[in-house]
C-alpha cells in the first residue's frame, strides 16, 4: 500500500482537495511512533474514509530547559510503521517548523475557560505547554481541516485542552479521545520511555499505574481520596521515582481536585519523575 508523505501545506492541500466530500480523519503525532499511535489510527480509519497522520515535534510546547532537540525523530521509520499497518487511504503530514508558523512562532490567546482547565497539573509543572499545543492543534486544524481528530486519553489533560479550543474557536471538529495502549506490565507506552534504562522500563516504571490503579480501588472503597494520594506518592517514593510533580483526584471535564468520590466521572492523574525521564499516566475511577 502506498503511503504518500507530504512535506509542505501547498502539497497536502492538492492530495486533500478532492477527498473534501468525504469523511477525513485526523491524528496529529510527534513522530517516535508506537503501539499507542497506531491505535489512534486503526480508531481513526475505521471511523472515517481518509486518516492524515501528522508527525511534528512542535517547539511552542516546549519549554527551553526541556527535550525539544533531544527528542527521537525519525520519519523513515515512523513511515514504515505506518505502512506496515496495510491500510489505504493513509497519508502522512510531516512539515518543517516554518511550514507550520510562517509569520512566526505566535501563541494563541486563552480563554478563561482554558485558562481553568490549563492552570493545574501538567500546566502548573510545565507553564506555558499547553498554549503551546493549543497553537500547533489550531494551526493544524486550520491545514487539514478534518472532520473528526483523535488523541490518547494517555495525555488526559491535553485531550481536555483540545476539547475546550474547538468550543473556543468554534471549529467543525469532533474530538474522539482513545484509552491508553500499555505494557503488559501495565506501563503507559509513550515515546519517552525510549530514555529509561531496562531495569527503570522494567522493575520501575510500570509502579506508577499500578500504584494509580491500588489508589482509585481505595477511593472507591473507601470513598476518600486522601489516605489513597499518600499511599500512592509513598509508594512511588519508596520503588525510586525520586520526584514526585503531582498525584491527583479531579473532576474528568474541569480537572478541579476533589475531596471526596463523585459519581460524575472523575480521573488519577499523576507525574513523576524516574531519573531524568518525566512519565505521566492517568485512570478512571468513575
Ligand atoms: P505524542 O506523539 O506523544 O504527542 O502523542 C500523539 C498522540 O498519541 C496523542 O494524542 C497522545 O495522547 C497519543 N498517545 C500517546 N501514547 C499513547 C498511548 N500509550 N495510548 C494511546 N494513545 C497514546
Amino acid at each position: 500500500m502506498s503511503l504518500p508523505v507530504f512535506e509542505t501545506v501547498a502539497d497536502l492541500r492538492a492530495y486533500l482537495t478532492p477527498l473534501r466530500a468525504q469523511k477525513i480523519a485526523f491524528v496529529p503525532t510527534m513522530g517516535a511512533l508506537h503501539v499507542g499511535h497506531l491505535e489512534l489510527v486503526k480508531r481513526a480509519r475505521k471511523a472515517a474514509d481518509h486518516v492524515v497522520i501528522s508527525i511534528f515535534v512542535n517547539p511552542t510546547q516546549f519549554a527551553p530547559h526541556e527535550d525539544f532537540n533531544a527528542y527521537p525523530r525519525d520519519l523513515k521509520l515512523d513511515a514504515q510503521k505506518i505502512a506496515e499497518l496495510n491500510l489505504d487511504h493513509l497519508s502522512v503530514f510531516a512539515p518543517r517548523v516554518d511550514e507550520i508558523y510562517p509569520a512566526g512562532q505566535d501563541i494563541i490567546s486563552m480563554s478563561d475557560a482554558m485558562l481553568e482547565i490549563t492552570s493545574r497539573w501538567e500546566g502548573e509543572a510545565r507553564p506555558a505547554h499547553f498554549a503551546g499545543v493549543a497553537t500547533v492543534v489550531r494551526r493544524l486544524f486550520e491545514i487539514v481541516q478534518p472532520n473528526v481528530a483523535f488523541f490518547g486519553e494517555k495525555d488526559f489533560q491535553q485531550l481536555q485542552v483540545v476539547q475546550q479550543l474547538t468550543q473556543d474557536f468554534s471549529m467543525p471538529v469532533e474530538i474522539v479521545g482513545v484509552p491508553t495502549v500499555r505494557e503488559a506490565s501495565g506501563l503507559a507506552l509513550s515515546s519517552r520511555n525510549a530514555y529509561l534504562s531496562e531495569t527503570e522500563r522494567n522493575q520501575i516504571a510500570p509502579e506508577l499505574f499500578a500504584a494509580l490503579a491500588a489508589a482509585a480501588n481505595s477511593i472507591r472503597t473507601t470513598g476518600r481520596p486522601q489516605e489513597a494520594l499518600i499511599a500512592a506518592y509513598e509508594k512511588l517514593t519508596a520503588t525510586g521515582f525520586h520526584q514526585v510533580d503531582y498525584i491527583a483526584y479531579v473532576d474528568s471535564q474541569s480537572l478541579a481536585p476533589l475531596a471526596a468520590l463523585q459519581a460524575q466521572p472523575s480521573r488519577l492523574l499523576a507525574a513523576a519523575w524516574l531519573g531524568k525521564t518525566r512519565l505521566i499516566d492517568n485512570i478512571a475511577v468513575t
